[in-house]
């Protein structure tokens, strides 16, 4: 079960050449779920080949320029293709008025359902194998970050032990394995745990941008697989970074290692640093968190199953 995150682009503020607009997104089963859009988006989709017409929704952080100018035009693409489903949009309370102004004044021709969801701090989408919580952060207007997590999976079925039990092969082994129990034509009852392991853990899954270092963010994206968080500056800015609200990339490590994540990636970086400047961010931010990664645009992160 496949389960990719995309680095769709990097930059904070504005778009370089070789830095798209801090964007991500989730590639699992064959669903794909887009974090934040701004101005381009749509390029590293088409660079990287992703099929956007299966987006069913997109988490928007806040209302800043940088996160959302490109949704127009995701909105617009998404009427040339069949859409059985709605696509739905996650954000704060302005996001409606955005894109019910979009449809208006750019005479978007759209043949499916398109629902705008008010985000409040929470399970904001819920299904059965996956959930998505948002979470305030501490930015200049409101701005929530998200955590896409997979709920535990069913342990491992242990066919050996089902023969040595007398459990037939066939459709009783389908009945245990999906944790319900099953009556043996003798009376007696088996039970999903007799013949399989613990509860496997999912996956999670965290996007933070942009906020300011507040500590509650680390309960939030608690022994995430992958962090993906906004490092916009070094340390040396430190105080410009907190007047403008905005987080240095050992702010980021900070929160990685309080939460004990497996894996951070850096992105939202201010323009000001050149690409080869960049790495003065990840090295500032290696000394607090040592597996953090400097993520580049179109970068794939795979989180690989637990067992
Ligand atoms: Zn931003
Ligand atoms: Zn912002």
């Amino acid at each position: 079960m496949n389960f990719e995150v995309f680095v769709l682009g990097t930059s904070g503020m504005m778009p370089l050449p070789n830095r798209n607009l801090t964007s991500a997104m989730i590639r699992r089963e064959g669903e794909l779920f887009l974090f934040d859009c701004g101005e381009g988006t749509q390029v590293s989709l088409k660079k990287l080949n992703l099929k956007w017409k299966r987006i069913n929704s997109i988490f928007i952080s806040h209302m800043h320029a940088d996160h959302v100018t490109g949704l127009p035009g995701i909105l617009m693409l998404s009427s040339q293709v069949d859409r059985d489903t709605p696509l739905i949009l996650y954000g704060p309370g302005k996001l409606k008025e955005y894109v019910d102004a979009n449809r208006r004044i750019l005479d978007i021709y759209i043949n499916y359902e398109i629902i705008v969801k008010t985000v409040e701090e929470g399970i904001i989408l819920e299904e059965e194998e996956y959930l998505v919580r948002a979470f305030e952060l501490n930015h200049t207007k409101p701005c929530f970050g998200y955590v896409f997590e997979e709920k535990k999976r069913p342990g491992e079925f242990h066919p050996e032990v089902a023969r040595s039990l007398g459990i037939p092969m066939g459709p009783m082994w389908g009945i245990l394995q999906k944790g319900e129990s099953v009556t043996l034509e003798d009376g007696r009852v088996i039970h999903p745990s007799d013949v399989m392991g613990d509860l496997r853990e999912g996956r999670k899954f965290s996007y933070v941008t942009d906020s300011l270092y507040v500590p509650g963010i680390a309960a939030h994206v608690k022994e995430s697989d992958l962090l993906l968080c906004e490092g916009m500056f070094t340390d040396d800015l430190r105080e410009s970074a907190r007047e403008k609200k905005h987080m240095t990339a050992s702010d980021a490590a900070r929160i990685a290692k309080e939460a004990n994540v497996k894996q951070l990636g850096l992105l939202h970086y201010s323009p000001r640093y050149s690409d080869y400047e960049l790495r003065y961010l990840l090295k500032d931010a290696k000394k607090v968190f040592a597996n953090t990664v400097l993520s580049k645009d179109r970068m794939r992160f795979s989180l690989p199953l637990k067992d």
